[in-house]
């Protein structure tokens, strides 16, 4: 299975493993949000899913996207106005450094995060699923 294939199966077992019920409808709306990267709103991905199965609507986009979430498979983000964009979890994490003039978004992978969520957890007792991390401010074209 490619890369693609797999993290969707990966989304699919999570939906299973949690006895939720795996319809054709939720397959096709997870494999059409792996295969665009993510960042998208739940309209924007209800007209990709469209392209491929027209007779999926646009609430049971919504439902599923609110399902993946509560399932720590996905992320809601607010860039200013408008609609929430998702973000995928693919390595259990998600990283922008986001400027607030131009409201672009530099994705980073080099992270320490995860040692500071492991500590924060033993003095929590918490159990960590993923971490999200949005760093603010201006890039270099707008520093000026
Ligand atoms: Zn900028
Ligand atoms: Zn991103
Ligand atoms: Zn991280």
């Amino acid at each position: 299975m490619d890369k693609t294939g797999s993290y969707s199966q990966r989304i699919i077992n999570a939906i299973t493993e949690n006895g939720n019920r795996l319809t054709p409808a939720r397959q096709v709306i997870v494999e059409t949000l792996v295969a665009s990267n993510g960042h998208i709103t739940a309209d924007g991905l209800a007209d990709q899913v469209r392209q491929t199965a027209p007779q999926v609507g646009r609430m049971t986009v919504y439902r599923t996207l609110d399902l993946l979430c509560e399932l720590g498979q996905i992320r809601p983000i607010f860039q200013g106005t408008g609609a929430a964009h998702y973000v995928l979890l693919p390595e259990g994490s998600h990283h922008h450094l986001i400027c607030i003039r131009c409201h672009r978004v530099i994705e980073f992978t080099h992270c320490t995060a995860s040692d500071m969520a492991q500590a924060l957890a033993a003095e929590h007792n918490f159990l960590v699923q993923s971490h999200l991390l949005e760093v603010h401010g201006l890039c270099t074209a707008c520093q000026d």
